[in-house]
């Protein structure tokens, strides 16, 4: 099958210091993709390069056959396709849960109101937290708030989940029920990317780790040849 995403020898430079140098990597829909490496290394800049928060430089990123730096392409339409997490959660304040989550269907996908609510309400029940629709965020721990995240990410049926660091702003014991909800994810087949320091997570749920040092990809494969010491 045709990959879902390809970057092509990407470059990207903050002033004149290369964050991404040459990166080419070929996901395929349904594959669980971990991307680990030091502070620094790019990890970060190449997820955020896919949505194009970032810009590239020099390369193609290429989304279910867009380019997404094409002028033709309507970012706003390829971001549809593109659910992403962040370490800070970054829910609006001001809105409850449910309007977090029904918001963008409503006015991007053009669901009603109901329809958005319902599925809203699907959602929220699915990462475990139906009972707090109609609170603020503020109102949540950061476990909960980050579980909204990736229920607000999801409303838009994308294709493709993007994860930068989802668990580093938690507390310790708030991790594992974000985990949680990542594993039922990749349980169901979504295609998923993300860049995290949870080995446990890695290694049970990616069907490759790339390793990256200096803004390149320095080592990828299953995590059981690469966990595996000689
Ligand atoms: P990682 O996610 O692996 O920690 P990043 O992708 O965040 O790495 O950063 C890669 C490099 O790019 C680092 O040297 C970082 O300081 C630099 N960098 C990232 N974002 C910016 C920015 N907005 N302005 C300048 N330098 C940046
Ligand atoms: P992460 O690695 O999770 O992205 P960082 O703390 O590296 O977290 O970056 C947080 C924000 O600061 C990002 O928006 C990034 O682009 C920006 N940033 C990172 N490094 C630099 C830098 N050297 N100069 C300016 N902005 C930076």
């Amino acid at each position: 099958t045709a990959p879902i995403i390809t970057i092509s020898n990407v470059w990207k430079y903050f002033g004149s210091l290369p964050a991404l140098q040459d990166v080419s990597l070929d996901i395929a829909p349904g594959e669980r993709v971990v991307i680990i490496g030091p502070s620094g290394s790019g990890k970060s800049t190449l997820l955020r390069s896919i949505n194009r928060l970032e810009e590239i430089d020099q390369g193609s990123i290429i989304v279910k056959g867009e380019n997404i730096m094409s002028p033709d392409n309507d970012i706003n339409l390829i971001r549809q396709n593109l659910g992403m997490v962040f370490q800070q959660f970054n829910l609006f304040p001001h809105k409850t849960v449910l309007e977090n989550l029904t918001m963008a269907p409503i006015t991007l996908r053009k669901l009603t109101r109901e329809e958005a609510e319902s599925r809203a309400l699907g959602l929220l029940k699915k990462v475990g937290i139906s009972e707090k629709a109609n609170v603020y965020p503020a109102m949540l721990s950061g476990g909960q708030q980050q579980r909204v995240a990736i229920a607000r990410a999801l409303a838009m049926q994308p294709a493709i989940m993007l994860f930068d660091e989802p668990t580093s702003a938690l507390d310790p014991e708030m991790v594992g029920e974000v985990l949680d909800v990542m594993v039922k994810l990749a349980e169901e087949g979504m295609t998923m990317v993300c860049v995290t320091h949870e080995m446990g997570f890695a290694r049970t749920v990616a069907d490759r780790l790339i390793f990256m040092d200096q803004g390149q990809i320095v080592e990828q494969g299953r995590p059981e040849t690469l966990f595996t010491t000689p």
